[in-house]
C-alpha cells in the first residue's frame, strides 16, 4: 500500500470511471498518486462474472493513470455501516494517507450508492479519530469531496476534465460486460443502451458548457471554500494553497 494524493472510493467496479474517471485521469496525468478503492466485486450487476469485472477494473484504472486499485469486497446490495465496514475504511485511509478523498454524492437513485456515501463519509471521519482503534495512528485528509455516479446536485465547483476526457470514454469502455455485453447469457440493462453514455457525457459538457470549457466532472464538498480574493488568483482550493507545499505537507503528516 503506497502513499498516495487522492483516493477515490467507488460502490461497484465501474462507478468510479463513470462519476469521477476524468477527474482520476486529470490528476494522475498531472504527476498526483492516486489510489482507487471499489467497496464491492459487484456480483449483483445483471452482466459479467466478479472475474471478468475485476479484470475490467484493473484495466481501467491503467488507462485512467492511477497508481493501485483495491477492492474491499464487501457484499454487493449491502454496504451498510457495519464495524467491520468501518473498520476497513479507517484501516485503508490511514495506511494510504490521501491528501484529498473523493466519494460518490449522496444524492443518487441506486441505494446501493446512498449508502455507500454515508457508510463513506463516517468511516473516513472516524480515521481522523485517534480513540477509535488506536491500534494504527489516526489520518485526517485535508479534504473530502463528492462525485455524482447516476444523478447530480447543484456542485461546489467543477474540474476540467476536457483535455483528458477520451480517457475517461477509454476506461469506461474497459467495462464492456457492462456497457456492451455479448454472448448468451446477458440481458439489456440500463447500462447498455446509448442513453446512459448520452446521460454521462451530455452532464459533464453541460458543466462544461456552464463554465467555458469542453468537459468539467462536478464536485461538491461540505464545507466553505476560502478564497484570496475576487478575481481567481490564490484560489483556495487548488492544492498549492490549501494544501501547502512540500514541507508543510510533511509536517502535517
Ligand atoms: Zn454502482
Amino acid at each position: 500500500m503506497t502513499k498516495i494524493d487522492l483516493l477515490v472510493f467507488g460502490p461497484h467496479p465501474d462507478d468510479i470511471e463513470i462519476g469521477f474517471g476524468g477527474s482520476v485521469a486529470l490528476h494522475a496525468a498531472r504527476g498526483f498518486r492516486v489510489g482507487l478503492c471499489d467497496l464491492t466485486r459487484g456480483e449483483l450487476g445483471s452482466n459479467g462474472t466478479v472475474e471478468e469485472r475485476l479484470t475490467e477494473a484493473e484495466a481501467a484504472r491503467a488507462v485512467l493513470g492511477a497508481d493501485w486499485r483495491v477492492n474491499l469486497e464487501w457484499p454487493d446490495g449491502g454496504l451498510y455501516e457495519t464495524p467491520e465496514h468501518v473498520s476497513d475504511v479507517v484501516r485503508l485511509v490511514r495506511a494510504a494517507q490521501p491528501r484529498v478523498v473523493a466519494i460518490p454524492h449522496w444524492n443518487d437513485r441506486h441505494p446501493d450508492h446512498r449508502a455507500a456515501s454515508d457508510t463513506l463519509s463516517r468511516a473516513v471521519f472516524k480515521a481522523g479519530l485517534r480513540r477509535f482503534e488506536p491500534v494504527t495512528p489516526s489520518f485526517k485528509p485535508q479534504r473530502v469531496c463528492y462525485y455524482f455516479i447516476n444523478d447530480e446536485a447543484p456542485v461546489s465547483f467543477g474540474l476540467d476534465v476536457s483535455e483528458v476526457y477520451d480517457k475517461k470514454r477509454q476506461a469506461l469502455a474497459c467495462h464492456a460486460t457492462q456497457f456492451a455485453p455479448s454472448g448468451a447469457d446477458t440481458v439489456q440493462t440500463r447500462l447498455t443502451g446509448s442513453t446512459f453514455r448520452q446521460l454521462i457525457e451530455s452532464r459533464d459538457a453541460r458543466l462544461g458548457a456552464m463554465t467555458g470549457v469542453a468537459y468539467a466532472e462536478g464536485v461538491v464538498v461540505r464545507e466553505p471554500m476560502l478564497f484570496t480574493d475576487l478575481f481567481g488568483h490564490g484560489h483556495r482550493g487548488n492544492t498549492e494553497d490549501t494544501l501547502g507545499s512540500e514541507a508543510e505537507r510533511g509536517e502535517a503528516r
